[in-house]
């Protein structure tokens, strides 16, 4: 199904679509699909009768990470040659993007590929994903030079100002989400006065988009 974007997703997308369902084997502790009963991880054929339409901007992918690395190859595949059948653009967002090189000459022709960088610092309490070393380096590769970009720094967790900017700066992205947690998770937050300097320092180099949920941290 596809489903029409709502809720506190990013603004500039217009639907969201899942043929890769189930529990993510991310397990981030924040992850908003906790909230429902989730089965195992499976591939559901039936969405491949979904009419993806034209000229939307879907990100496929946004219940489970497709690139995770349990997820098989054929899986992916499959989600990504149902998508080149409909001119629309796609997000695929990832916290293992060094996946993406595998697929590189399937994705349809108009792909945003994004990663998560919630913090510079240690997430193995929080996540089961790569690192944010990793995922910088899985999506800064060469080979994913022609691609646009998008980090999304969301749920932010407090942060070193340096090493963050220093990490979003090798990614080149062509811009940068800035939202907070909005389910109360009790994540380590910084001060909504740092997230501002991160933002001017971020604009440096790219544009800053930010949700209108990083209001809470003002107080
Ligand atoms: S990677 Fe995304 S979908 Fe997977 S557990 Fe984490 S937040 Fe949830």
């Amino acid at each position: 199904m596809l489903n029409k974007q709502k809720g506190n997703m990013y603004d500039f997308v217009t639907h969201t679509w899942n043929a890769i369902k189930g529990i993510c084997p991310h397990d981030c502790s924040y992850c908003y699909m906790k909230s429902f009963p989730q089965k195992a991880m499976r591939l559901d054929e039936q969405e491949f009768k979904t009419d993806l339409g034209q000229d939307n901007f879907i990100f496929v992918g946004s219940s489970i990470d497709m690139f995770a690395v349990d997820v098989p190859d054929e899986w992916i595949g499959c989600v990504l040659a149902h998508c080149r059948k409909f001119d629309n653009t796609y997000l695929f967002q990832s916290k293992y993007p060094v996946r993406f090189n595998r697929f590189l000459t399937d994705f349809p022709q108009h792909v945003i590929l994004a990663t998560t960088i919630e913090t510079n610092r240690d997430l193995h309490m929080i996540s089961n994903a790569p690192c944010a070393e990793n995922r910088v380096d899985g999506i800064a590769t060469p080979i994913l030079a022609q691609y646009e970009k998008m980090i999304t720094i969301e749920p932010i967790m407090d942060f070193d100002l340096d090493e963050l900017v220093a990490l979003i700066q090798e990614v080149k992205p062509n811009w940068v989400n800035i939202g907070a947690d909005s389910k109360h998770h009790n994540l380590p937050e910084p001060s909504y006065e740092k997230v501002m300097r991160l933002k001017e320092r971020l604009e440096i180099f790219t544009t800053v988009k930010l949700k209108s949920n990083l209001e809470r941290l003002r107080n």
